[in-house]
Order: C-alpha cells, then sequence, then structure tokens
C-alpha cells in the first residue's frame, strides 16, 4: 500500500519516487563533484515466508527487516522499497570502501535470527553496489546495481558484489551464446518455414527383418545443414525441442502411414526429449499426432533416453502409461551410458533397450566391455525386452554382438540415416534382391 509516495509497510519511498530522487541525487553529485553510491538489496526466500504464513506474514517479515536496515545505515542514506522483496539505499558522499563496508553490515543485520509465532526464521540477502560514474544516466547506474545484485545471487546469495567486479564472460562465452543465438534464430526459421526434415535409419534383425527405422531429426537453412547434435542442445536449452519434437512426432507418425501404404509396414521409431515427457501436455500431443496421421499405434515406437530414468516424476510415469495404452512401443535409448537406476529400469513399460555406441566401438578387442554388453543384453532380455545396438560399423563388431545376444543392429554396417524417398527405394531394392 502507498500514500504519497511512501510505501506504507516499511515507511521507505516507494519506487517511483526512488526514480525521481535518484535523478535529482545524480545531478546533486555531479553539480558538486561528489560521490554517490547505491545498494540494491534483495532478500531470499521471502516467497517461502509468503507461502507459509500468507502475504500478512510475507509484511511482517519485511517491516522488521526494513527497521533493521535503518537502524544499521543511522540515517546515512535514502531508503527506497523497490517492490516485493527489494530495496535500495542511495547514500551520498560514500565511496566504494565505505558502500563495501555497510553492504557487510546490512547482510549481518539482516542475517539475525527473527522470531515468527513459535518459529525463528533465518533471512539472507543479496547486495549490489554502484558507485556513480561521472554523469552517468541515473537509471543505468540504478540498472548496474541491480546486476551486480544478480551476479551475487547467483553466486550463492547472502553476499555483496559491486559493480565492476562480476567476472566478464570471456570471449569463447561471448562466441558461444552468439552461436547459440544464431541457432536458435534458424530453428524458428526452419519451424516456420519447413526447413526440418527426418531422415531415417534401417534398424536390421539378426533374423534379417528390419525391425524398425529411427527417425532423426535435420535442420536446413539456406542449404547450410545443422547437425543435430548442434541443435538438439540449443533446442532444449532454449524449449524449442517442444516444438520441435511435436513436429517429429507427427511427421514420423505421417511417414509410418506412408510407408505402410507402400507396402513397407514397418515401426518407426521417433525420439523424445526430457521436456516433452515431462510435459502434462504430451499424451495430448502423442493422441494428435496419432489421429493426424491416421496411423496404427503399433507402427510407433518412442525413444527415451536413459537420463530421464534417473527420477521418474508423477508425470512421466502418467505420460508413459498414456503412450502404453494409446498402443505406441517404448524404447530406452543409449543404455548403458550411466544414469539408469536399475532399480527403476523394472518399473518402465518399455519393450525395446538401445546399447549405446561407446560399448560397440570398443568391441571385439576389448573382453571386458563385451562381458558388460552380454550382461545388459542378459538383463534387457531378463525383463522381456529386445536388445538393439548401435553405431555398427564394421563385420568384426556385429559378430561380437550376434554372440552375446543382441537381437537387432542399427549402424552404418547396414545403412546410413536417408532421406524419406532413399528409403523407399532402398526397401525395393532390398525386396527385388
Ligand atoms: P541417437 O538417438 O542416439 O541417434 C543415433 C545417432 O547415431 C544418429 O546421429 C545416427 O546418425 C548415428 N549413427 C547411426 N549409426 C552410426 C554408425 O554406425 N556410426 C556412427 N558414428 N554414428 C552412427 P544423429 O542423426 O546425428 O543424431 C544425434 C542425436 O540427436 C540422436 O542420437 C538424438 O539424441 C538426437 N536427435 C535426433 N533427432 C531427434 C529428434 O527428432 N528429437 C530429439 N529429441 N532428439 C533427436
Ligand atoms: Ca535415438
Ligand atoms: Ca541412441
Amino acid at each position: 500500500m502507498q500514500a504519497n509516495g511512501i510505501d506504507s509497510s516499511t515507511g521507505f519511498l516507494d519506487r517511483g519516487s526512488c526514480l525521481e530522487l535518484v535523478g535529482r541525487l545524480a545531478s546533486g553529485a555531479v553539480a558538486s563533484s561528489q560521490l554517490l553510491a547505491a545498494l540494491w538489496i534483495d532478500l531470499s526466500r521471502l516467497k517461502q515466508v509468503n507461502e507459509s504464513f500468507g502475504h500478512l506474514g510475507g509484511d511482517m517479515v519485511i517491516t522488521q527487516i526494513a527497521r533493521r536496515l535503518r537502524e544499521k545505515s543511522a540515517g546515512r542514506g535514502e531508503w527506497c522499497r523497490m517492490g516485493g522483496d527489494e530495496f535500495v539505499c542511495l547514500i551520498p558522499n560514500s565511496d566504494a570502501e565505505h558502500a563495501r563496508q555497510l553492504a557487510q553490515d546490512l547482510l549481518q543485520a539482516i542475517e539475525a535470527p527473527l522470531r515468527f509465532g513459535e518459529l525463528f526464521l533465518h533471512p539472507s540477502a543479496s547486495i549490489g553496489i554502484a558507485i556513480l560514474e561521472g554523469d552517468e544516466d541515473p537509471f543505468a547506474f540504478l540498472e548496474r546495481a541491480d546486476r551486480a545484485m544478480s551476479t551475487a545471487k547467483r553466486q550463492g546469495g547472502g553476499r555483496a558484489v559491486a559493480s565492476g567486479d562480476e567476472p566478464m564472460p570471456g570471449r569463447l562465452g561471448i562466441l558461444l551464446a552468439r552461436e547459440e543465438l544464431t541457432i536458435e534464430n534458424k530453428l524458428h526459421l526452419a519451424l516456420e518455414n519447413g526447413g526440418l526434415s527426418l531422415h531415417y535409419q534401417p534398424i536390421i534383425g539378426f533374423d534379417g527383418r528390419v525391425e524398425a527405422v529411427e527417425a532423426l531429426m535435420r535442420c536446413t537453412i539456406d542449404d547450410e545443414l545443422i547437425p543435430p547434435a548442434r541443435f538438439i542442445p540449443v533446442a532444449e536449452k532454449t524449449g524449442l525441442i517442444i516444438r520441435l519434437g511435436e513436429w517429429s512426432l507427427l511427421a514420423g507418425a505421417r511417414y509410418a502411414r506412408h510407408l505402410d501404404d507402400a507396402g513397407h509396414r514397418t515401426k518407426v521409431a521417433i525420439n523424445v526429449s526430457r521436456a516433452q515427457l515431462t510435459s502434462p501436455q504430451f499424451a495430448q500431443a502423442l493422441h494428435g499426432a496419432l489421429l493426424c496421421a491416421n496411423v496404427s499405434p503399433e507402427l510407433i515406437e518412442l525413444e527415451l533416453t536413459e537420463s530421464l530414468f534417473m527420477d521418474i516424476s508423477e508425470t512421466v510415469q502418467a505420460n508413459l502409461h498414456a503412450a502404453k495404452r494409446a498402443g505406441v512401443g517404448l524404447a530406452i535409448d543409449d543404455f548403458g551410458t550411466g544414469y539408469s537406476c536399475l532399480a527403476n529400469l523394472k518399473d518402465i513399460p518399455a519393450t525395446k533397450l538401445k546399447l549405446d555406441r561407446a560399448f560397440v566401438i570398443v568391441l571385439p578387442h576389448d573382453r571386458r566391455a563385451f562381458a558388460v554388453v552380454k550382461a545388459m543384453t542378459q538383463l534387457g532380455r531378463e525383463l522381456g525386452m529386445i536388445v538393439v545396438a548401435e553405431g555398427v560399423e564394421d563385420q568384426a563388431q556385429l559378430d561380437a554382438l550376434r554372440e552375446a545376444g543382441v537381437d537387432a543392429i542399427q549402424g552404418y554396417i547396414h545403412a546410413h540415416p536417408m532421406p524419406e524417398e532413399a528409403l523407399l527405394d532402398w526397401f525395393q531394392q532390398r525386396n527385388a534382391s
């Protein structure tokens, strides 16, 4: 609540008054060649107090902390509440050393336990410090304090960071951030202008049948092919993977139908990322794709990376079972890369286990790796799953995998991933020979 530019819980100036004041103090400082410091303070865990004790509880905490701040600064500085749990103190005539010392004192005052009914709260805060530079724009000055506060928070809170002391992103960091932005832009373009496609790689059983084909996403912009190893991590970071994933679900399902119509009834395996499977909308997207493509669900298999099964949330469980009920198959991808909790494995309704390429690369010479592959294969089969090895490139690897009891092989030894039309030709040639 505010009246006359004053925040009623704290008696501090409100945000609007603060912005006015900083302009005046900055002009004054420049005119008299004096210093001006700003401390930007962000309290931690106030959200928790609000959630546990309601907003009245939160207000009580704010009021008490504000009192401590005022006492500690002993009349030096103008206090403002920027909203929520953020405060600014503007201190004329304060140099960096003084501001730093005051910030430490304020942190100490804030951190004293605070009695709340029967409980003791342990408040903490992050503080950013800025000193006005020449005739700097007053808002830019405040923003520097705010940014320094964010750095203090990122470093774990309970500390003060001065603007200018923040670690500068290195040249490499800037280049990487730029590259990510470029890829993100290209992905948006690809989604809107049809720059995405799926390539398909056959998975072939030791019995000679095509067990499935895996759909692998490709992104082409201005004739430049961006490999998945570059765009998938960016898509995951930015959340775009949900849209890309929905696109590949639909495109893969349509192609499964197309293959079936062309007389090559084969499962299409589609990669699903963690972000998709942890989303409550996943089941709906899957149903939508199956319906739109008008494909029978047993022709679709979802590949889920092993890391998903580290801890299975209720949403993931519900999505897995919804997929199962819809009639699509589930495969555990990249198995053996180190994330799986074996205890979880028994609860996952998957029908296929894909051994990661890392195990295959060292075959057949590494006998210990061979023992591991054999044991994993047995485990998969005991759990009623088909076991596939990925990334098989030569005959010696293939022979070792046959000996280990693996059911099917995916890799360059049989075929590289190929565009839709090429896969149809591949099927035709295979049937002809
Ligand atoms: P993944 O799911 O493990 O896919 C297998 C990767 O191994 C593919 O790489 C495939 O081209 C490659 N590969 C197959 N056989 C061989 C071989 O004999 N030797 C070697 N060296 N490599 C082989 P790709 O197409 O570059 O895809 C990389 C990854 O990108 C995939 O790994 C998958 O994690 C991800 N990805 C691809 N498409 C999608 C998608 O639609 N959605 C999601 N979420 N991820 C995707
Ligand atoms: Ca895969
Ligand atoms: Ca894989």
